[in-house]
């Protein structure tokens, strides 16, 4: 009889499971919210004291527990939230394993006070290491108050291993943000040392977001919003310019959980690609909403990670309503779908500068009661369906149609002579339009969208525009090659000559046909319709220039660097608008790219001048 396997003692394997629930005064604070939370409170208290390695307590207003069921809850695998393997896969709680009581009080001083509402009298359990210490009736208040002293006091090699109060700090202020997050329909209160941190009252999303992060939160963000039978998505994602380079708030809640889901993560983070610069990391804080059939939370202790049965099916969802949000926010920054009060006037900066006021001159044969075929003069009757759509869905929907009726209205125009008279600008006269699109400075298009006054700058959004169709020659549908009759020769340096080869194959499916003669020389048969071919020689030097400068940043991207080094090179040159409708259907072009805002590289291809900023010009 050598038998030596036996069964551990609670208390030993209560601290063996605490090992991977309890890592640090953060864990116990995250476990503790998350039980008021699942005992229905709606007020919950925070106190910490010397970031939680003396104290951690949590005080909740929930539905307490009966004499028994306070001593029973320190038991493992003592839930009230499940009963059967089955509801793992219909949670509805955050709860449902039933160690986290129990972990905790193998390595700290716990002290509950507990009482339901229906009993005339609470109930004290004091435990430390596992073993109680006292288990007996209190007067006590409604609900469950649970304080967590001297965290590993019995476990010193886990106590040394803690870090400074300011990372432990920071761990519990995560923890608790998470949370609070979460459930905005609950206040809470947030004490560090006696100082009261944090106060949040029942509110919005978007308010506790700006009550946790500040209030320069307000203007950052841009509402997401999906609803389809398979995923449900709401939330705030930042402007792209608020993105840090380090670590940015980054939420991502699903069924009510915070998760971390590198997928998900990724599908946001990729929505944001050309908008910041790379190592930047845009902040959002989304809530998704899925069949709990479709999800397992139990894959850890902590149920952070989670698995999704159809992540691509989630991920092309996520990255597209992002995307979605990107584009249409940054053309309309003025519509609050919150529905929030307009900035008040007072609360404008007023600015010290004298006024410069312009020159006008107006044109004497503008008859603004003579209606041009197919244009609507200024405050047509979509303007006003626009306005009325602010938050609801139908604000977008609108907001599209809008821009749609806009850009269809350019290009149906015929060509008038006020908006003619516009492009001559030698002239300083500013001439009075109504719905006409007009240049300035050779190089901006300025017109009205979605009732906004937008200035879109012509070199940009051709970079912008051309970059999408070289792109999709590439991937889909090549070009057709108009063959020269005489084809043009192409000499390189030897380096040039190894690079244009490396290419040539992208090359043909954009419309140049090339051909090697020699080690440096290239005879082109063919080029893109419409495309000189004397100009060839200067074309392919000035792109195999920008393709080898691209070379390490898109080292596996080969593609994108071609399309994007042959747009920046084509952009520049370009021949003057004839008239309104090309205006109409180049602005037309550049709103159906998939990310029309913005060049590749991450340049503004337009701007739009809000009421808020247009009201900020005339403040005195
Ligand atoms: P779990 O949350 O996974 O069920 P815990 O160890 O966190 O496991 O809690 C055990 C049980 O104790 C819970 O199922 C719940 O019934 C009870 N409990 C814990 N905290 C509270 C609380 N603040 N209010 C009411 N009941 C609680
Ligand atoms: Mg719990």
């Amino acid at each position: 009889m050598n038998d030596i396997i036996h069964l551990l003692p609670d208390a030993v394997a209560n601290q063996i499971a605490a090992g991977e629930v309890v890592q640090r005064p953060a864990s116990v604070v995250k476990e503790l919210l998350e039980n008021a939370v699942d005992a229905g409170a709606a007020n919950i208290q925070l106190i910490i004291k010397d970031a939680g390695r003396t104290l951690v307590q949590v005080v909740d207003d929930g539905k307490g527990m009966s004499f028994n069921d306070a001593r029973l809850s320190f038991e493992r695998h003592a839930t009230s939230k499940i009963s059967s393997a089955d509801d793992l896969f219909h949670l509805t709680t955050k709860g449902f394993r039933g160690e986290a009581l129990a972990s905790i009080a193998a390595v700290a001083q716990v002290e509950m006070k507990t009482k339901r509402q229906q009993d005339k009298i609470g109930t004290l359990v004091n435990i430390e290491g596992s073993s109680v210490k006292e288990h007996a009736p209190a007067a006590v208040q409604d609900g469950t108050s649970i304080s967590v002293k001297n965290l590993f006091f019995n476990v010193p090699a886990r106590r040394n291993f803690l870090k400074s109060d300011n990372i432990e700090f920071s761990h519990i202020e995560e923890e608790f943000n998470r949370v609070a997050l979460v459930h905005t329909d609950l206040a809470f209160s947030f004490y560090h040392n006696g100082k009261l941190l944090l106060q949040l009252q029942p509110s919005n999303f978007k308010q506790r977001i700006v009550n946790i992060f500040g209030t320069h939160y307000k203007d950052k963000l841009y509402p997401v919003e999906m609803e389809t039978d398979v995923i449900n998505i709401s939330g705030f994602i930042a402007k792209p310019e608020s993105a840090k380079k380090k670590k940015s708030e980054q939420y991502m809640f699903m069924n009510g959980r915070y998760v971390r889901h590198p997928l998900l993560n990724y599908a946001v983070e990729t929505a944001y690609t050309q908008l910041i610069p790379e190592g930047f990391k845009p902040a959002y804080f989304l809530k998704l909403q899925v069949d709990p059939a479709t999800i397992d939370v139990n894959i850890s202790p902590t149920k952070v990670e989670v698995k999704l049965q159809d992540e691509r099916l989630v991920f092309g969802f996520l990255n597209s309503c992002v995307k979605k949000s990107i584009g249409m926010m940054s053309l309309a920054p003025q519509i609050d779908f919150e529905g929030e009060a307009a900035l008040e006037i007072s609360q404008i900066r007023p600015s010290t500068d004298e006024p410069v006021f312009p020159k006008i001159g107006v044109n004497p044969n503008y008859n603004p009661f003579e209606t041009v075929p197919g244009h609507k003069t200024g405050g047509g009757s979509h303007d006003s369906s626009w306005r009325s759509g602010g938050g609801t869905q139908s604000g977008w929907n609108d907001f599209l149609q809008g821009i749609k009726n806009e850009t269809d209205n350019l290009s149906n125009a015929t060509p008038n002579t006020q908006t003619s008279a516009a492009f001559d600008d030698t002239s300083d006269e500013i001439l009075i339009e109504t719905n006409a699109p007009f240049i300035i400075q050779n190089r901006y298009i300025v017109l009205k969208l979605n009732t906004n006054l937008t200035v879109i700058d012509i070199v940009a959004a051709r970079e912008r525009i051309l970059y999408e169709r070289y792109s999709d020659s590439l991937e889909n549908q090549p070009v057709a090659v108009q063959s020269c009759l005489f084809p043009e020769t192409v000499s390189l340096t030897a380096a040039g000559a190894e690079l244009l080869l490396e290419i040539k194959d992208e090359l043909l499916k954009l419309g140049y046909d090339i051909e090697q003669i020699d080690r440096t020389s290239f005879a082109v048969n063919g080029v893109p319709f419409g495309e000189e071919a004397s100009a060839v020689q200067t074309s392919i030097e000035e792109l195999l220039e920008s393709y080898k400068s691209n070379l390490f940043l898109y080292r596996s991207e080969k593609n994108k660097n071609i399309a994007l080094s042959l747009a920046r090179q084509k952009c520049l040159h370009f021949k003057p608008f004839a008239n309104d409708t090309e205006i109409g259907d180049f602005v037309k072009q550049l709103l159906a790219c998939q990310i029309p805002y913005t060049t590749p590289s991450g340049k503004k291809t337009l701007c739009v001048l809000s009421d808020n900023m247009l009201k900020e010009l005339f403040v005195k």
